[in-house]
């Protein structure tokens, strides 16, 4: 018997030998296609890539282990670099999240985790509120999901953008308490000792709440906050621990006072300037728009009105800045920031992208680019050996066309991740999970 199937009967079984012929192979790096390609994937893992022919990298399969993907694609499994499992759908606008509790929350998240699996994110980055437990969860494979990079709770000084108390609330908060998908810190001596107590509960790296947010109660979108000195204890926190901060920023203010100080990532950045996107290119950061959360919450009313208003002025500027970020050099990378009921316009946000920036452009930010922010360069964003075997199947090529991913009903006739196939809507492709 085996000991350990019997205490986690949920184990997966080995991922199996597959081995994929007649393959194009998208390559954001160079940004080209690589045909008749034969690739093996074993053990997880991206075993060998063939193109001159040989029968080698056949050997020892079953030949219904074998796939003909004459005419397709096999592209790198997607990485959304900013989600929030925790807020799943359920309710209609964003006040009715005060009342969901984290049992509840936690019920819904597999349904979150699936569809975006489906969708074709093989990894996420969750910049606030999700937990180790889930992470646990979906490695052992009691749910299925993308591999999961979580900043366990985004820190916030009171009265920020995570302190989601109205402005009638007088109830004070002491020091680390949660209050939605944040924790409230106030001077340098709970910022150590929250980002510690982040990292030591599993966080992968830290999310703070460097200036004013949309969603937030009462604080204004041009509001810088912390101040250097606790931003430089959460970053010497981070950094000690091999790790790094992201933060959330809007204006070129709260972005520059970040980056001086060490953080190494700028979340949705909509207001930046020249000169601060500069600043950014010259000390390597990166930068993760997220415009689709603006467009979905006007279209779905999913703001209260003081909301809306600030929604409005950050969505018509965010396009314009994500161009001259990547024009000037920065990194940019793929984010979504979707909440609640707006989960499912996740792959929109190519479409969006492809307003102003081109294929290739937008492809590398949910991949190359992404793999290098969550520091996996050496393991995720590529077809390539010795990589981890996420892998899309598409039958249309998003170099031509990017919006294809926004239709994945149509194009994503499979999703494989660490070598399983979790998704598959191709008779062909038998899904594993
Ligand atoms: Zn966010």
């Amino acid at each position: 018997m085996d000991l350990s199937r019997v205490i986690k009967p949920w184990k997966l079984e080995p991922p199996k030998t597959l081995v994929f012929v007649n393959a194009t192979i998208i390559d954001p790096v160079e940004g080209q296609l690589i045909p008749n390609a034969t690739v093996r994937i074993s053990g997880g893992k991206i075993a060998q890539i063939d193109t001159t022919g040989s029968e080698t990298v056949k050997e020892g399969v079953d030949n219904s282990d074998i796939i003909d993907l004459s005419g397709k694609y096999l592209c790198p499994g997607l990485i959304d670099c900013h989600v929030h499992i925790a807020v799943t759908p359920g309710e209609a606008d964003l006040r009715a999240y005060n009342d969901m509790t984290e049992r509840i929350s936690l019920l819904r998240q597999p349904h979150v985790l699936k569809t975006m699996l489906e969708r074709g994110f093989t990894s996420i980055r969750d910049c606030g509120g999700a937990s180790l437990a889930m992470k646990e969860a979906i490695e052992e494979g009691v749910v299925p999901g993308p591999r999961l990079f979580i900043a366990g709770f985004a820190l916030s000084q009171t009265g920020g953008h995570g302190d989601m108390r109205a402005r009638h609330d007088d109830k004070l908060c002491c020091g680390g308490s949660i209050s939605g998908i944040s924790r409230i810190v106030d001077g340098p001596a709970e910022c150590y000792k929250f980002a510690r107590d982040e990292l030591r509960q599993g966080a992968d790296f830290i999310k703070i709440m460097g200036g004013g947010g949309v969603a937030s109660p009462t604080d204004r979108i041009e509001h810088v906050q912390f101040s250097d000195e606790e931003i430089k204890a959460i970053v010497t926190v981070a950094n000690n621990a091999g790790t790094y901060v992201t933060s959330h920023s809007y204006t070129p203010q709260a972005i520059q006072q970040a980056i001086n100080l060490g953080v190494r990532g700028i979340e949705h950045g909509n207001l930046i300037d020249l000169e601060t996107a500069q600043l950014m290119a010259e000390k390597k950061a990166f930068l993760t728009p997220t415009l689709i959360a603006h467009v979905m919450s006007k279209q779905m009313n999913f703001l209260p009105p003081d909301g809306a208003a600030k929604n409005d002025e950050v969505l018509e500027k965010g396009l314009r800045a994500m161009k001259m970020a990547v024009d000037v050099g920065v990194t940019v990378c793929f984010g979504t920031d979707l909440l609640g009921p707006m989960h499912f316009a996740q792959s929109k946000e190519f479409t969006v992208r492809s307003k102003v920036l081109t294929p290739i452009q937008i492809l590398r930010s949910a991949t190359t680019n992404a793999a290098r922010l969550l520091m996996q360069e050496d393991r995720l964003g590529q077809v390539r050996e010795g990589f981890a075997s996420d892998l899309l199947i598409l039958n249309a090529n998003p170099l031509e066309d990017i919006t294809i991913l926004d239709r994945s009903e149509q194009s994503i006739l499979g999703v494989v991740k660490d070598g399983r196939v979790m998704t598959s809507r191709w008779g062909k492709l038998r899904a594993d999970a």
